[in-house]
Parts: C-alpha cells; sequence; structure tokens
C-alpha cells in the first residue's frame, strides 16, 4: 500500500523548438519582458485549481508551467505542451492556453497601468462577440450583451466593474474580448 510513495514521477522539462525563425527582435523582447506580477500568477494559480481537467497532483507542474511560459513572454508552446503532458486533448489544451494567456496578459496591463498611478479606465467592448464559441450560444450571447452594456463605463483600476454580480476586468474572463481605455487625470477625463 505504500508503493505509490515511491514512485517518482519522470522529471518533465520542456524543450522549446528551434529558435531559428524568431527574429532578433523577438528574441531581445523575450529576454527583456519584466516579470508578471504576484497578483497575476496568483491568478494564474487560481484558474488551474479551477480546471476540472488537471488532476489536484498535477496542478503546481501545470502551474509552474504556465507561469514559467507567461515569464517568457506568453510562450504558447510551452503550455500547450504542459497541458499535453498530462494527457489532455489537443482541442482542449489550446482552448486552456488560450485562455489563461489571455485572462494573464489583460489583468497585467490592469497591474501595470495601476503601478504606474493610473487611476480609472473605461471598459472598451470590441466590438467582436465576448463568450460566443457557435451559432446561437444563447449563454454565449447573453454574456456578451452585458458586456456590450458595460462599454464606456469607468471603473477603478483596483476594483474593476462589477458585471453580473462580480468584480471583474476587461479581458480577464475566458473569451472576453474587451478591452479598456485608460483615464489620464487632466488630459482624458
Ligand atoms: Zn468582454
Amino acid at each position: 500500500m505504500f508503493g505509490n510513495w515511491f514512485k517518482k514521477k519522470p522529471k518533465r522539462v520542456y524543450v522549446p523548438p528551434a529558435k531559428a525563425h524568431l527574429s532578433a527582435q523577438a528574441k531581445a523582447t523575450a529576454i527583456k519582458a519584466k516579470p508578471y506580477s504576484e497578483k497575476v500568477l496568483r491568478e494564474i494559480r487560481r484558474q488551474v485549481a479551477g480546471l476540472i481537467d488537471v488532476p489536484k497532483d498535477e496542478q503546481t507542474f501545470i502551474s509552474d508551467e504556465m507561469i514559467a511560459a507567461m515569464q517568457e513572454g506568453g510562450n504558447m508552446h510551452r503550455m500547450c505542451w504542459a497541458l499535453e503532458e498530462i494527457g489532455i486533448s489537443r482541442e482542449r489544451v489550446v482552448e486552456i492556453a488560450q485562455g489563461i494567456h489571455g485572462s494573464a496578459k489583460s489583468l497585467e496591463n490592469i497591474e501595470r497601468q495601476r503601478e504606474a498611478g493610473v487611476l480609472e479606465a473605461d471598459w472598451a467592448h470590441s466590438g467582436g462577440k465576448c463568450f460566443v464559441r457557435f451559432p446561437d450560444d444563447k449563454e454565449g450571447e447573453a454574456k456578451n450583451a452585458l458586456h456590450q452594456a458595460a462599454n464606456g463605463k469607468r471603473f477603478n483600476i483596483t476594483k474593476g466593474l462589477l458585471i453580473d454580480g462580480r468584480w471583474t476586468f476587461p479581458g480577464v474572463e475566458w473569451g472576453c474580448k474587451c478591452t479598456s481605455r485608460t483615464i489620464l487625470k487632466g488630459f482624458n477625463d
């Protein structure tokens, strides 16, 4: 019964594909990228913990890989590799990677604004539909309508905007295409 205690998982190490195709500029950007803030890293861990696809004993591996990938400038290849490594289907792997990638990027953008002293922003609906994944996706349409209605609403950069009973930021929920317009005191407020 103690057999499992000693069964070590093989060490899984991400090997990036040949980088020859990357331009010198892309390589320089990847090296210079500022590390993601603690708040965003916590959010990545929270999202991974909430995924039914990721078994409990793989949460640390997946969280660490997602974080490492984001720190590398948002390496989706690494994200997909890690998710496939624990046996998730290829289709779902892309969905999860895109979800975490988009969400972390949006939240990090908000964090940078906040650190720079920005207090408020206006919600900006992209014009494209948020959340609608297939024709006649009623649930998606209903959620999109709420984001459309949020267009132009001013929100506190620390709190976010209350939509459908939840405080959120543009682009943070999976499938949300919204962005924000930064409000600068004395310029466009
Ligand atoms: Zn949206």
